[in-house]
């Protein structure tokens, strides 16, 4: 590794501009100590910073990097897309030829709103649960992270974990007297919640395989308790999927586990490295939004023809190169290699994997929900994320984020990261 001199300037200068140097807290690498480094390029499974040295990157940009960086295919369509201009705000077709894949992809969604972020996702899809039913109430669960809307920033997850405020200041008490917290994997917390609540909840959001606080799995049954309950209850079931969405398989989290929500969101993958949400779901609720319905929502960007294109372009190279069956069998080849090398070191390790998902918690105790997680060790999990760090590997700088796999992951970089950590488990 060369000394990360230029990255430092960088950092100097930026907490001059920037608060905490940063447009996004976990980047600041606050939970493991020590700086960000500063990233000058990016291709493949691979980002070199500023001061040329090289990392196999297990972050892929918080998730939208599915097929690696600078894939060949989105930076052409990007380009000649920008080149009939950037933005029109009128109907372009991308957005239909978008919305038309989407549908195609997510049998769940009949139509479907395109906007720029997860957070503008969630935000709307909860306004149009609460619109739709004409109920205040929306359920959702400890260490589920839906973006930074007020209603929806409590108990939520990885950065809030992080830095230690599980509720942001600056949200009024009122503003999320509706949101109720209860624990993942819990049905009997569920059931109390809705015999606390008659007729008043609006629905439940959910993370189907929450990796916002790492990763973990739900237990068999859990997702169609949910489904079941929110049908009996009169509330909508809406799937956050930002994350798992076009990840976990074609149509995400659903596709894999066999639900069909009322609601699903979407962000990350979808944009191809560029800032595209969505939200869709059953084509009568999706009427209540403006300008058909009564529920409000708007964008000046939504839609944007180069975030299109650039979506559109990930989604057909993902089917064009198999990569679901891929990704799966890199996945498992590092779970496998993990778990091997933590058991050799004799270091206690819960390796949990979901496809290209994974995270390796510090503890001998199985984990199920947020509680469990919190059990890792994070000192260990510090000194383990600067070993690989040393040895060219780059994980999420806290223990409460999902590490993901793409396709452009080689079988070589995964033997390369088992090895690396292997080494870095005995120093532990
Ligand atoms: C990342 C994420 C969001 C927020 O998306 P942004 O594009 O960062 O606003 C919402 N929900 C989940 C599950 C996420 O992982």
């Amino acid at each position: 590794m060369h000394p990360k001199i230029k990255s430092q300037e960088l950092f100097a200068q930026a907490l001059n501009y920037i608060p905490g140097g940063v447009n996004s807290p976990v980047r600041a690498f606050r939970a493991v100590g020590g700086q960000p480094f500063f990233v000058d390029r990016a291709r493949g499974a691979s980002v070199w910073d500023v001061d040329g040295n090289r990392y196999l990157d297990y972050v892929g940009t918080w998730g939208p990097a599915i097929l690696g960086h600078a894939n060949p295919k989105i930076i052409k369509a990007v380009r000649d897309a920008a080149k009939l201009g950037t933005s029109f705000g009128i109907p372009n077709p991308r957005e239909v030829d978008m919305a038309r894949t989407l549908r195609a992809w997510v049998p769940s969604v009949e139509k479907v709103r395109l906007c720029n972020s997860g957070t503008e996702a969630t935000m709307s899809a909860i306004r149009l649960a609460r619109g739709f039913t004409g109920r205040d109430k929306i359920l959702k669960f400890d260490g589920c992270y839906h973006g930074h809307a007020d209603s929806l920033l409590v108990k939520a997850g990885s950065g809030a974990l992080t830095f230690g405020n599980p509720d942001s200041a600056g949200v009024p008490a009122a503003f999320t007297q509706h949101t109720i917290v209860v624990p993942y994997n819990d049905p009997e917390a569920v059931r109390a919640a809705f015999a606390a609540n008659p007729g008043a909840i609006a629905g439940i959001i959910v993370e189907p395989v929450p990796g916002n606080a790492g990763l973990y799995l739900p237990r068999p049954g859990y997702l169609e308790f949910l489904r079941q309950i929110t049908s009996a209850e009169g509330a909508l079931l809406i799937f956050d999927e930002v994350m798992t969405g076009f990840r976990l398989a074609k149509g995400g989290a659903q596709e894999r586990f066999g639900i069909r929500p009322d609601l699903s969101c979407f962000g990350k993958v979808i944009g191809g490295g560029l800032p595209v949400g969505a939200f869709g779901g059953r084509g009568e609720i999706m009427d209540y939004l403006a300008p058909l319905g009564p529920v409000y929502q708007a964008g000046t960007l939504s839609g944007n023809p180069v975030a299109m294109a650039a979506g559109l372009a990930a989604l057909a190279e993902l089917e064009a190169s198999h990569a679901y069956a891929r990704l799966e069998e890199l996945g498992a080849a590092l779970e496998a290699g993990m778990k091997e090398a933590s058991a050799t070191a004799g270091v206690p390790v819960q390796f949990i994997r979901c496809g290209s998902m994974f995270c390796g918690y510090f503890t001998s105790e199985p984990v199920h929900n947020l509680a469990d997680a919190m059990k890792s060790d994070r000192e260990r999990f510090k000194k383990y994320f600067h070993g690989m760090l040393d040895r060219g590997v780059y994980l999420a700088p806290s223990q409460f984020e999902a590490g993901f796999i793409s396709t452009a992951h080689s079988a070589a970089d995964i033997e390369k990261t088992v090895r690396a950590a292997a080494r870095v488990f005995r120093t532990l």
